[in-house]
């Protein structure tokens, strides 16, 4: 059975990757971010996925750190015995205006959301590499494609990951390992409820098919991108996003 390995799963995007790759018979390593609330939602995301007839497992770390990714990377290659697929979800916002942002609102949002990608594609595309196979799907933000006011940490993180995703796929595509991003609009998540209902009707407007997006929409092209119906794509960034863009 092929293994996937989803970063911040316990909940919204995430989570939902989690419970369609289980559908599509993935054997799920659900990583959450050490607290005993995100341990509890990790804990009914694998309970959720087991009942696809799969095998699922949880696995602790913050994925800025770099010495915790390694050890949850090689965790899951030891409990699982091979790593075929690598969701890089996790993310945060903290979002102000640029004359407003602290040091750390921006550092921090730099390494959890764009550090991370390279924390976690290090360790684990050299196991990629021996097994001569595997995909990777990043996830970026249409705030990366375009930019947001208020997200001038957010954006730069997501932009970056574009960057990333690009070089990577060009490094490893001869290994036969794929690696492609997908650059949601908004989706209807914990996240975005933080967002005023001003933030969100501004967007509204914006959008071709006037509705918020779902989890499942995010996911749905997730599977897609790490499934074999997609052998020919990579290095690619898939906007999700409605047409907010045109
Ligand atoms: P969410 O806040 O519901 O979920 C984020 C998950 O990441 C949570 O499970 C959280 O615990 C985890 N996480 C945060 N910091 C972590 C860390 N240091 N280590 C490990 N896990 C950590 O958000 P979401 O809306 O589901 O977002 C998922 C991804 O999709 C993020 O990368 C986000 O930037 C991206 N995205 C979301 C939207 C949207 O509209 N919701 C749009 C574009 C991109």
């Amino acid at each position: 059975m092929a293994v996937a390995l989803i970063t911040g799963a316990s909940q919204g995007i995430g989570e939902c990757i989690a419970k369609r790759l289980a559908k599509d018979g993935w054997d799920i390593a659900i990583n959450y971010y050490p607290t005993d609330s995100d341990k509890l939602k990790a804990e009914n995301v694998a309970a959720a996925c087991g009942e696809c007839g799969v095998k699922a497992a949880i696995f602790p770390a913050d994925v800025s750190d770099f010495e915790q990714c390694a050890e949850l990377v090689k965790a899951v290659k030891d409990e699982f015995g091979s790593i075929d697929a690598l969701v890089n979800n996790a993310g945060i916002t903290k979002d102000t205006l640029l004359t407003l942002m602290t040091e750390e609102q921006y550092d921090s949002v730099i390494a959890v959301n764009q550090k991370s990608v390279f924390n976690m594609m290090k360790p684990t595309i050299k196991i990629m590499m021996k097994q001569k196979h595997g995909a990777v799907v990043n996830m970026a933000s249409v705030a990366g494609l375009y930019g947001n006011p208020g997200q001038f940490n957010y954006s730069a993180s997501k932009a970056a990951i574009i960057g990333m995703t690009m070089s990577a796929a060009k490094e490893v595509g001869a290994r036969n390992i794929r690696v492609n991003a997908v650059a949601p609009g908004l989706i209807k998540t914990p996240m975005t409820d933080k967002l005023t209902d001003e933030q969100k009707n501004k967007i509204f407007e914006q959008i071709a098919l006037k509705r918020f997006g779902e989890v499942e929409e995010i996911a749905s092209v997730v599977a897609f991108l790490l499934s074999d119906a997609a052998s020919y794509i990579t290095g690619q960034t898939i906007e999700i996003s409605g047409g907010l863009s045109m």
